[in-house]
């Protein structure tokens, strides 16, 4: 039997640690703030801005919708997005995505100033977790796995990591956190040859695949860590990983369930970037 790596009380002890920081600098007179920006009435758009919010509420961090009509066109969203940039009470911006045809990713990305992009969409974000000295956050959901991590004590140094996806929310950032935690990294995509032989060989294996189920057990050996990342639905509408929990957690050493692992953390690690930033601010 894998032992459970609940996401739960990563949470909480980052809500925990996040509650003690906030009241310390309320104390010095600064209240952190995010500003969500959201195009549209998207319904999972409007369910991660609610949660995000009453997560902010929760810790005492002050939070900001910004709302925009489906047809905002690319130039007003990057006025929007520098008047956040401009905006000195502002200490995180959070830009909900899909962004709706027409508007270029790229050029959203690039309006947002590093320092406030608490979810790791900007190129400064991207040279800073390559290590160069530019400030910049992680994506949320790359850094839930190494907060995972940590909490239950699992030392990636030295240990071979298979991250299975390659996009640039999951697969690539955690490739360069695991890289900067001395893991040796193998990033695997829909083109590799004899997937389940890579991920055999893997001490710790991330799924960030999008597709239900799909990691049976002739994907795992006994002793790895397994962080599933994927949030799918199956034909009967259940919501469940990358991996095949029922067959593989009684293979492996450690494994996160769907729900309740990387995505129970995802939020609280929106929080910790924005309360960084207001920290910076703070000098
Ligand atoms: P994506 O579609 O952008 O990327 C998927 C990646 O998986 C691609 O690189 C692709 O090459 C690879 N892939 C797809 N099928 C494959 C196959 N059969 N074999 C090998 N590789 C394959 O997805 P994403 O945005 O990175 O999200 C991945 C999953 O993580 C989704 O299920 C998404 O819902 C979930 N997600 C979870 C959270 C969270 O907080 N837990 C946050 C973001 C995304």
């Amino acid at each position: 039997m894998g032992q459970i790596l609940q996401g739960k009380p990563v949470a909480l002890a980052l809500s925990q640690q996040l509650k003690e920081r906030v009241a310390d600098m309320r104390r010095q007179g600064k209240t952190p703030r995010l500003a969500i920006v959201r195009l549209g009435e998207a319904p999972d758009d409007i369910a991660y801005e609610k949660s995000a919010i009453k997560c902010c509420r929760d810790h005492e961090v002050d939070v900001q919708s910004i709302v925009l009509p489906a047809g905002t066109g690319e130039e007003q969203l990057l006025a929007h997005l520098q008047a956040v940039n401009d905006d000195k009470q502002t200490d995180g911006c959070l830009l909900l995505k899909p962004l709706p045809p027409g508007i270029r990713e790229s050029k959203a990305a690039e309006a947002l100033a590093p320092q406030k992009d608490v979810d790791g969409i900007t190129p400064g974000s991207l040279a800073h977790l390559c290590g160069l000295d530019i400030a910049g956050f992680p994506p949320c959901t790359a850094q839930a796995c190494l907060e995972i991590l940590d909490h239950y004590q699992i030392d990636a140094a030295g240990k071979r990591a298979v991250i299975i996806g390659r996009s640039l929310v999951v697969g690539k950032p955690l490739a360069m956190l695991l890289l900067a935690r001395n893991a040796t990294v193998t990033v695997c995509h829909s083109k590799t040859k004899d997937l389940p032989a890579v991920v055999r060989e893997a001490d710790i294996v991330v799924a960030a695949m999008g597709r239900a189920r799909l990691l049976g057990a002739e994907y795992f050996r006994p002793g790895q860590i397994v962080l599933d990342v994927g949030i799918n639905f199956d034909d009967q509408g259940k919501m469940c990983g990358d991996v095949d929990f029922a067959q593989v957690e009684p293979i492996v050493a450690a494994i996160t369930p769907v729900p309740g692992g990387v995505g129970a953390v995802t939020n609280r690690v929106l929080l910790k970037h924005v309360v960084d930033a207001a920290q910076r601010v703070l000098g």
